[in-house]
């Protein structure tokens, strides 16, 4: 079987810095708010070219905490609206609604599976404050209209980069284009941590300040607490395993890159549509490759029995789940047919050259 990600093989790569950098931990008796999950920070600031990079317990959280301080700052408030792609995963909705903001489902473009940037305008309201952006798959999400509009109504944009590690726009990497942004270290992500794991970049010293504070329980010296906050820190070990991984970032998000180029160059197929990168300005880190068809379920299937797994990211939208039930009569066409018709297929920078041909070929060979 290809496995969709296989973890093993490339935590592998780096087995002898990761071990050496788990020992280090142990031995030192330092766990947690220490001297290398300020390291990380510093390599991460110094990669994102921000001025600030504060480490917490996983992606939802880094979010959470950007619109927690951004209402502790007085700049939202409960009841307020948060513009977002429908078509995201849970987490960034779950980080609105955790917070009493109102998350207003926008419609992806169809080609990029990104917020459509063109239907923001007409869903501000007296009420919006801000404008999640979620760089979907590893693909950019930006451009000058929503510099404009965010300039305009005077709202934040919050970059979601839990996908995006190392993609650029314009010579700026994301994570430095918006306000804020959150990360995630989740192990399946681009630079994946052996657990949890998270980030906030800003180059807002204010809300830098608050929510380093926030995520240790409000507090900035101990016992004495500024805020109501989180235990949301980023653990010593994770950051160690961290800082040796993100050395590799850019070779691995490369080696994505070549993968995603072979796939797009030689699958051919009648009923297969490939994603689309083709945006002079912004780059592709290719979290996720993604295809769409109307025939995926059955795809999907045909690839299992190849020996090829497949997973669908994702199957319900987020105006479809129990968990939303004050969505559920939305109707947000777009949103549904890409979730009736998206399956990503395996990607990652430990792939050898001839399972990926392998891939290609039993795509092509597929038959209705
Ligand atoms: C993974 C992910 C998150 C959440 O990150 P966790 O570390 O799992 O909490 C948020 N948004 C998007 C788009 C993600 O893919």
């Amino acid at each position: 079987m290809i496995k969709f990600l296989d973890l093993q093989k490339i935590n592998a790569q780096y087995a002898t810095e990761l071990k050496q950098a788990a020992a280090e931990v142990i031995d030192s008796g330092w766990y947690l708010q220490g001297e290398r999950v300020r390291l990380f920070e510093a390599n991460l600031e110094n990669y994102i070219e921000v001025k600030h990079a504060i480490g917490v317990a996983n992606g939802l959280d880094a979010l959470r905490l950007i619109l927690k301080a951004y209402i502790e700052m007085g700049i939202m408030q409960e009841g307020d609206e948060v513009i977002v792609p429908a078509n995201t995963y849970i987490a960034t909705i779950l980080a609105i609604t955790d917070n009493r903001l109102k998350p207003i489902l926008v419609e992806p473009d169809i080609n990029t599976y990104n917020l459509d940037i063109s239907l923001v305008e007409k869903n501000i309201s007296l009420r919006t404050r801000a404008i999640m952006v979620v760089h979907l798959y590893g693909h950019v999400c930006w451009n000058e209209e929503l510099q404009t509009i965010a300039k305009r109504y005077n709202l934040k944009i919050i970059e979601d980069n839990a996908q995006a590690i190392g993609a650029i726009w314009n010579e700026k990497r994301t994570g430095s284009l918006g306000d804020s942004a959150g990360f995630s270290f989740y192990p399946g992500k681009n630079l994946g941590a052996l657990g949890d794991g998270g980030a906030v970049t800003t180059n807002d010293n204010q809300l830098a300040e608050i929510i380093r504070a926030m995520s240790n329980y409000g507090s900035k010296q101990k016992y004495v607490n500024e805020y109501k906050g989180l235990n949301s820190r980023l653990d010593e070990i994770q950051a160690a395993f961290l800082d040796v991984k993100l050395k590799y970032l850019d070779a691995e998000n490369l080696r994505r890159r070549e993968i995603a180029l072979f796939y797009c160059k030689n699958i051919r197929h009648p009923e297969i549509i490939l994603p689309s990168y083709q945006n002079i300005k912004s780059s592709h880190v290719w979290h996720l490759f993604v295809i769409r068809t109307p025939f995926r379920d059955k795809l999907q299937k045909y690839l299992n029995d190849n020996n090829i797994q497949t997973i669908m990211h994702y199957p319900i939208p987020i105006h479809k789940q129990n968990a939303y039930k004050e969505f559920n009569n939305q109707s947000l066409p777009v949103t549904e047919s890409v979730h009736n018709e998206v399956l990503s297929l395996p990607i990652s920078s430990v792939m050898s050259d001839s399972e990926i041909e392998y891939i290609i070929t039993t795509i092509n060979n597929y038959k209705n």
